[in-house]
């Protein structure tokens, strides 16, 4: 077991936190105040390999490890965790185009998707389908053999109406996961149409969006995977986008405690700096042992997911409910050690505080993340 970056670990890191630092971080404050999707700092991060990260080289992508992406989504969610979420979801799509499309479809979209000249977004959840996914009600209704007629809504989706390529899961035979499956639908297609923008709380770098389907007819080449494959093809696809999601808290966080650590040495009160204060120099202390410790679930996980570990469902959901709640936790700690100031816009802590709270509510909820661990711990008790 080793637990040190090896030298290409090390230079990926570094080039991701280069690029971060130099290219996002300057810029995010105001993203998120104007809500800004920054398409341009988006294909910049793609041509540096970061698209589809865990795409394999055959196939055009950067032919990364999970651990070697969760580095990389850590340095750029430590410079700006909306933008480095989108960018998961649109790395979570490309893998599963490399995992499950055929060859012409492959060659079809997946340029397009590493280059970022294409956008994608994954849509799973309804209005009336969010955790318990496999009730959905999107229909796609075979016409014949060369087509499906799809109908229904989308909820939440991010990159709603700025994306280009939307992988929908719609149910093409009967109730439940069985009947369900995955299918490409392009931007141009006639009856797609958008809800607004939601107004959020964070995650303001990019749009969330309704996704309608109004008898939206796509041909069946379109279709990725077999029929009703799509549900175990949207599970799939989870157990990485939750550690990358993991590790765009463990970035936040980070950044937040370094925040921190420099506001209490130069703030003083009582006459001296508020470092000197235990009391907080304990809370500095136990911020950087479970950030630590989150890392460690993370990239546990992300090597459980390489390995092709059986267990690989557990620790991702084991490392997405940890490592979320965390490191929110030690965003609020660092607000905190900041006083009145880390209310204030200018310093930072809040964007990131309102940032990482979905993260415990997407890609599954944290409710959700101890269902699926309790039910694996009974079923092998
Ligand atoms: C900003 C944002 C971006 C998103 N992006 C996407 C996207 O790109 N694509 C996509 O498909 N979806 C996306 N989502 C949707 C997200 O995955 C869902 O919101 C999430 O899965 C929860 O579903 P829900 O909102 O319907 O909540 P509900 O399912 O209604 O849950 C409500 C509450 O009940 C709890 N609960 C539900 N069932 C159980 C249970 N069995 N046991 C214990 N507790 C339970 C939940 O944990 C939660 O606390 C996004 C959401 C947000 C907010």
């Amino acid at each position: 077991m080793d637990f040190e970056l090896n030298e290409t670990q090390r230079a990926l890191r570094d080039t991701a936190r280069e690029f971060a630092q130099g290219e996002w971080a300057p810029h995010a404050a105001a993203w998120d105040a104007g809500g800004v999707f920054p398409a341009d700092a988006l294909r910049a991060a793609c041509g540096l390999g970061f698209g589809a990260m865990v795409v394999p080289e055959a196939l055009g992508g950067t032919g990364l490890s999970r651990l070697e992406a969760a580095i990389v989504f850590e340095e750029l969610a430590a410079a700006d965790p909306s933008t480095t979420g989108f960018l998961t979801i649109h790395n979570m799509v490309a893998w599963m185009i490399a995992r499950y499309a055929d060859g012409a479809q492959q060659a079809r979209w997946l340029p397009g998707i590493v280059s970022g000249e294409t956008f994608v977004s994954y849509c799973l959840t309804e209005p009336g389908a969010g955790s318990d996914a496999a009730s959905l009600a999107t229909r796609a209704a075979a016409q014949g053999n060369t087509s499906y007629r799809l109908t229904g809504q989308k909820a939440f989706i991010s990159g709603g109406g700025a994306t280009d390529l939307y992988l929908v899961m719609a149910r093409t035979g009967g109730a439940g996961a069985g009947g369900i499956s995955c299918i490409a639908v392009p931007r141009e297609a006639a009856g797609l149409s958008f809800g607004k923008p939601e107004k959020k709380l964070g995650w303001n770098s990019q749009p969330t969006a309704i996704v309608n389907f109004d008898g939206v007819v796509v041909p069946v080449e379109n279709r990725v995977g077999e029929e009703g494959q799509g549900f175990r093809i949207a599970m799939s696809a989870l157990d990485g986008g939750r550690i990358n999601i993991a590790a765009c808290s463990l970035g936040g966080a980070r950044t937040c405690l370094d925040l921190a650590l420099a506001h209490v040495k130069e703030r003083r009160a009582f006459g001296r700096p508020i470092a000197d204060f235990q009391a907080l120099q304990f809370k500095l202390a136990d911020m950087a042992t479970e950030l630590e410790a989150a890392r460690l679930m993370v990239h546990r996980a992300a090597a459980a997911l390489d390995a092709g570990s059986h267990e690989a469902t557990q620790r991702s959901a084991m490392a997405k409910r940890y490592a979320t709640d965390t490191c929110w936790h030690i965003c609020d700690e660092a607000l905190q050690l900041h006083g009145g100031y880390g209310y204030i816009k200018d310093y930072q802590v809040e964007r990131y505080l309102r940032d990482l709270r979905v993260h415990r509510i997407l890609e599954g909820t944290n409710e959700i993340m101890r269902v699926i661990i309790a039910r694996k711990l009974l079923e092998t008790a």
